[in-house]
């Protein structure tokens, strides 16, 4: 498919958020929307993260769409590939495919300030657009640890967003570096396959039980024919993630009561009290993701696991060498250290107003938005998972659902209006990130004796959302053009959001 010269509304990125702009954008009456995608499917992140044991930690109910329920989940907590599958046939239905344009990374996007428009750049060639809304996530850029010698290793190393399918794992010696959440689901499936299986852990997380169920016939059944069922058990499950937010944004010490969970999750699935004091955390819970696993604790006390906490000091062709001078023989490496979630790559494509980069911009001031949404300096441009959006607690989607009304409430009064151009003015940008990290003081992410990937070079937390999430979904109700710089169009035929008189 041949990408348009010019196009109303660019989507980047076709995971949740792209999926979802697009249908909604459809919804409107905005059919002039092309949706750019690196990969060769929708899905982001549940395309790319294949490892065994892939499953999403928040219940299927909630982590979807809320104007797509799926009475099909197999059990509480999906694994990936229904994910995928859900997200695939959500953009089949509602027939966004055909705006697709697979395999067509952005190279870059400059603001052009004569023509009030953004001129992208992509391997299959360029075009035009009057909004850009950037749906690539905060956790797709696999973040590869600086190891001495990781390049010398002569077996199979990979990172568990991009995991090798072709690499044997049967009865080999297999390491896993790294114990977040996706590591947790990743260690499990490695102690049923390897012939020893190393843990290597920098600090230990918390882990409360996933309380996991397959759903009875009769249930999906009733799911199925009872949608008013399906939206109260939805809601159910909303108000009781919600109820994480007073000890994390808060009160840390609310959370003393799933600390108790979490131990004696702990005591039930490791009895060495050697390993069980390794494998205690030594930071408040919520301070890192706090993970739900059954089944990680007994991985780590099977007798084919060792747990290595003495750092890393290099990797050598066939083994890791740990700074006591220990060297751990292995055959396949996997690599589960996350992801680069303060410095996104595409900050550096996108170039502004003043002809500078985003991340020219953040690398001054640390990632900041106007409500994680749009940005100064930035006309035209939204950003979906954008900065202090992110939830350590519930479920992604809802955050995504309330920015795309956000985005859905900018376009109509663009068009209302007869508007060319909307940048959020730098006051109105200033204030609402002051707010936030005054909030952030006494969250449990500021205070709770940890560093994570929520916090920047500097110790900012610019990822995370400071209260609970109806609150963001009530400030990002309706647009507020009060907030921003609002400009027709320059010239006559630059009227950009088509339609809109000059
Ligand atoms: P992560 O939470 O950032 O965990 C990375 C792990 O690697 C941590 O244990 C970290 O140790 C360790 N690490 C990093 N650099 C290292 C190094 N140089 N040497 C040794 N260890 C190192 O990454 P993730 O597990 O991929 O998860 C990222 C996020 O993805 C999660 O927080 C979550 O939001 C999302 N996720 C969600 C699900 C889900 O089910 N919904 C599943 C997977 C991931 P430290 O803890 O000491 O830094």
């Amino acid at each position: 498919m041949t990408l348009p010269r010019h196009v109303t509304h660019l989507v980047v990125g076709a995971g949740f958020a792209g999926v979802g702009t697009a249908i909604k954008l459809a919804e409107d009456g905005e059919t002039d929307v092309a949706v750019i995608e690196q990969g060769s499917d929708v899905g982001g992140t549940w395309r790319d993260n294949t490892y065994p044991g892939a499953c999403c930690d928040i219940p299927s109910q909630l982590y979807s769409f809320s104007f797509a329920p799926n009475p099909e989940w197999s059990s509480s907590y999906s694994p990936q590939p229904e994910i995928q599958a859900y997200v695939q046939k959500v953009a089949r239905d509602a027939g966004i495919l055909d705006r697709c344009h697979f395999q067509t990374p952005m190279t870059d996007a400059r603001w052009d300030d004569d023509a009030q428009l953004w001129r992208v750049r992509t391997p299959s060639g360029e075009l035009t657009a009057t909004t850009l809304t950037s749906c690539t996530g905060g956790l797709s850029a696999p973040k590869l640890p600086d190891i001495e010698g990781i390049d010398s290793f002569a077996g199979a190393l990979f990172h568990s967003a991009r995991w090798d399918h072709d690499a044997d794992l049967e009865g080999k010696r297999i390491a896993v570096i790294g114990t977040g959440a996706s590591a947790i689901q990743i260690v499990p499936e490695m102690a049923k396959v390897a012939g020893h299986l190393d843990v290597y852990q920098r600090s230990a997380p918390w882990v409360i039980p996933r309380n996991d169920r397959v759903y009875s016939r009769p249930e999906r059944w009733a799911l199925r024919h009872l949608p008013a069922l399906g939206k109260l058990y939805r809601t159910g499950i909303y108000w009781a993630h919600e109820g994480y937010v007073p000890a994390f944004t808060w009160q840390p010490r609310l959370a003393a009561p799933a600390e108790k969970a979490a131990l004696a999750n702990l005591h039930k699935g490791i009895k060495d009290p050697a390993l069980r004091a390794k494998v205690t955390p030594h930071f408040r819970l919520g301070c890192k993701r706090v993970l739900r696993s059954n089944t990680y604790y007994p991985a780590l006390a099977a007798d084919v696991t060792d747990l290595v906490t003495e750092p890393i000091a290099k990797i050598t062709a066939h083994a890791i060498v740990t700074t006591d001078g220990v060297e751990h023989p292995v055959d396949v490496i996997v690599v589960a250290t996350g992801f680069h979630t303060t410095d996104l790559p595409i900050a550096s494509r996108i170039v502004g107003r003043d002809g500078r980069s985003l991340s020219q911009v953040w690398d001054e001031t640390g990632m900041a938005a106007y409500k994680g949404t749009t940005v100064h300096g930035f006309p035209n441009l939204f950003l979906m998972v954008g900065p202090n959006t992110g939830q350590g607690h519930t479920s992604m989607i809802f955050v995504i659902e309330s920015q795309i009304a956000y985005l859905r409430d900018a376009i109509r009064t663009m068009r209302a209006r007869g508007v060319a151009e909307l940048e959020p003015r730098a006051d109105a940008q200033r204030r609402w990130n002051s707010d936030l990290q005054k909030r952030m003081r006494r969250t449990v992410w500021s205070t709770g004796g940890c560093s994570s990937w929520y916090l920047d070079d500097h110790g900012r937390n610019t990822t995370l959302w400071p209260k609970a999430t109806f609150t963001f979904r009530r400030l990002l109700a309706s647009f507020d053009p009060e907030a921003y710089d609002v400009r027709p169009a320059r010239a006559a035929g630059s009227d950009a959001v088509e339609g809109v008189p000059a």
